[in-house]
């Protein structure tokens, strides 16, 4: 895409809207105009800074906007910013391109470069993981980025720095996909889909045809990877297409099956089976993404026998091992934001368990759901935080304790815990009512287990 010398409006000053003002810069746009609600955002250098309450000049031009008598040539969306706002209307209505982040940066990078992509309720980061160490181990120069905390428009960058790469594994929100524009991938999946993100999205309906969009550029030439049987992720959407990609099954062929002990794959150009002996991440729903992770490395042209399973290493804050006390193991989770991870944790985290679950929690939430794994496998449940009271409720009968804050919890894990027991972070909730991110609580989590102060 040409920047060069193009008036260019980033809305919202997140981690990838920076990146896209610096990689507007980069590519020589003559003027980057940034705004943001936040007055605090953080202002990018070069950059004109316009934070506080919108105002429509800003946007489209005209008297007591940024613009003067010039208006931006396109505009470059943030994923955390809904696309129905006014101002954004009065753009699109203007006839001024809107482009999600994701677009922008990919038309930065040249376009033979092979894009894989996951969406998904649950699951990106670490199925993306595992298909960026396969192609590394394999001798592929890979890279990893998009809503995994790296934006594309830094890739973007480094690319036109000089990097060179054979694939980039980019992992896409719902929020990401709604301003697709002309984002493809080469290979793409769709993991999962559950209830998360409703209050953005409205209905299932919604979320599913926002992930559904992942496929919506792909030619002929490239892959889709689905999960059957979600009513809100129609194959015929694909399928009914003219020029549509080819279509593989997660959990049915042609596609990948899990077997006892192995992946399957078929419909691939190496099909067979990929042993699962050396895998060491537990939990069914880390073979499957494990699975996932095969058949797209082996549809990229990497051959089975080049796939290394067992140098494959779990990403922090999903179900990862972080202190061994003779025969008590603790394990953090703290990614564990909705119930669904939760549930994938007790069934593939060993007994007898001390959960810890709490923090803020979706209306709505159906903790319930948790009651058959824990009744089998929960020598205590700690509920924590601004939901605790709620949980408690609705696992009545099962052995409830409640602390205020998750380190008072951890507090009361280590006077509970006994030989053989796993202590367990999955919170099932969100982290904000005592934490500012997911990351921080595992961190604390992580240091209180080994019985450091906080
Ligand atoms: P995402 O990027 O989609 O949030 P992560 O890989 O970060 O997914 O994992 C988030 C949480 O969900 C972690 O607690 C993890 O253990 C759990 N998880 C990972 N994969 C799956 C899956 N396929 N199904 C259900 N839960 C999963």
């Amino acid at each position: 895409m040409i920047v060069q010398d193009c008036r260019v409006l980033i809305m919202g000053m997140g981690r990838s809207g920076q990146s896209a003002a610096r990689l507007a810069l980069q590519q020589g746009a003559k003027k980057v105009v940034c705004v943001d609600a936040n007055p605090n955002a953080p202002v990018v250098p070069d950059t004109i800074a316009v934070y506080g309450p919108h105002r429509k000049a800003d946007f489209i031009g005209g008297p007591g906007g940024a613009w003067e008598f010039e208006r931006p040539d396109f505009l470059v969306l943030s994923p955390g910013i809904p696309p129905q706002i006014p101002e954004l209307e009065a753009a699109a209505t203007a006839g001024i391109p809107i482009l999600g982040e994701l677009d922008f940066a990919q038309r930065c990078i040249p376009s033979n470069l092979p894009v894989v992509a996951v969406t998904g309720t649950n699951g990106k980061s670490s199925t993306a993981w595992f298909t960026h160490q396969l192609f590394e181990h394999a001798g592929l120069n890979s890279a990893l980025a998009g809503n995994i905390g790296r934006p594309l428009s830094e890739l973007a960058m480094d690319i036109a720095s000089g990097r060179t790469l054979d694939v980039a594994v980019v992992e896409v929100s719902s929020y990401q996909l709604e301003s697709l524009g002309q984002f493809h991938a080469q290979i793409g999946a769709i993991l999962n889909l559950t209830p998360d993100h409703l209050v953005r999205h409205g209905t299932m309906e919604r979320y599913g045809a926002a992930k559904m969009r992942l496929f919506e550029n792909m030619g002929p030439d490239a892959t889709a990877i689905l999960v059957p049987d979600i009513p809100q992720l129609p194959p015929d959407r694909i399928t009914l297409r003219t020029n549509a990609p080819t279509l593989r099954w997660i959990g049915r062929q042609p596609g990948l099956e899990l077997s006892q002990n192995a992946i399957v794959l078929s419909g691939t150009p190496d099909d067979g089976e990929i042993s699962l002996e050396n895998f060491q991440l537990p939990g069914a729903h880390n073979r499957l993404n494990i699975g996932v992770a095969c058949l797209m490395a082996v549809t990229a042209g990497v051959a089975r026998r080049a796939l290394n399973l067992r140098a494959i290493s779990p990403l922090k804050h999903r179900l990862e091992p972080v202190h061994r006390e003779s025969e008590t193991q603790w394990i953090n989770d703290s990614k564990a934001t909705n119930i669904e991870s939760t549930l994938a944790a007790i069934e593939g985290v060993p007994g007898p368990l001390i959960l810890l679950i709490g923090g803020q929690g979706k209306a709505g939430a159906d903790y319930t759901r948790l009651r058959p794994g824990l009744a089998a496998s929960a020598a205590a449940i700690i509920c924590f935080g601004a939901s605790a009271n709620e949980i408690a409720e609705q696992l009545d009968g099962l052995p409830i304790h409640i602390s205020s804050t998750m380190k008072d919890a951890v507090h009361r894990a280590h006077a509970l815990k006994s030989e053989g027991t796993t202590v367990l972070l999955s919170p099932a909730c969100a982290s904000f009512d005592e934490f500012p991110n997911f990351e921080v609580r595992g961190d604390v989590f992580r240091q209180l287990a080994k019985g450091e102060s906080q």
